[in-house]
């Protein structure tokens, strides 16, 4: 089975097509989301369409999911996600609205864990350092563990010593999904925080347990010239040029 796994989308229609083809082009037979398919980006009913129209889809719900359909206070978010937020509270369409409210925490088989954040906190915490990995192991069984919400490629893996260590994914990276690989973030499709602008996204092959990172060029001055005219901060349009 050959998974297309992608994260943090953004209401970015161009990142997120740009990732779409690609796993098109790869053959993917099944897709996984880690959440955040909305905030901060200018088409929010869009992407909700294009993701929820794919066949053998498993997604999690996200904390800027959430906090579009009411189901986490905006008073989390930084000023410049709280206007993207409710911006985008307004544009969502009702049955939109209501494929957020029916995501899951948490999806759990026999090949792998999907959560936005982290085991123990689906929606909110950002696994970032190999402790906090070891501390989440108690509440996840099926490894690898796919997970969101950082925005950066990263894998942690579990050495012989038991401690935990972070390793950086780079473009067109190919890593052995070993029992020993624990976590894995293939980074963010549609707001890229790494320092590269483009679409991260991964290719995972079950029958090699190899999964492949991928780097993508898209035309992020369409993104930013739809967020200029529906007046989103301009502060979230600019990131997209450097990816942070
Ligand atoms: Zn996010």
């Amino acid at each position: 089975m050959k998974y297309g796994v992608f994260s943090d989308v953004h209401s970015n229609l161009e990142a997120l097509e740009t990732a779409l083809k690609h796993f098109k082009e790869e053959k993917v037979d099944a897709y996984l989301c880690l959440g955040d398919i909305v905030g901060y980006g200018p088409n929010p009913n869009e992407c909700i369409d294009l993701i929820k129209s794919l066949p053998h889809l498993s997604c999690v719900a996200g904390n800027h999911d959430r906090a579009a359909i009411d189901k986490k206070q905006l008073g989390w978010f930084n000023e410049f996600a709280q206007a993207a937020l409710l911006w985008t509270k307004r544009e969502l369409q009702e049955d939109n609205k209501a494929y957020l409210n029916s995501l899951p925490e948490m999806v759990e088989n026999s090949h792998f864990t999907l959560v936005h954040g982290s085991p123990r906190d689906p929606i909110d915490e950002y696994l970032l350092g190999g402790m906090q990995v070891k501390e989440n192991l108690d509440h996840f069984t099926f490894t690898p563990c796919f997970v969101g919400h950082s925005h950066l490629p990263i894998y942690f893996t579990l050495n012989s010593d038991k401690t935990v260590t972070l390793k950086a994914f780079n473009n067109g990276e190919k890593v052995k999904v070993t029992a020993q690989v624990l976590v894995i973030n293939v980074g963010s499709v549609g707001q890229p925080r790494d320092g590269d602008p483009r679409v991260s996204c991964g290719v995972y092959d079950t029958s090699n347990k190899i999964l492949r990172l991928a780097r993508l060029d898209y035309p992020f001055d369409k993104t930013q010239e739809k967020m200029r005219k529906a007046k989103l901060p301009r502060y979230l349009g600019e990131r997209l040029s450097f990816g942070r």
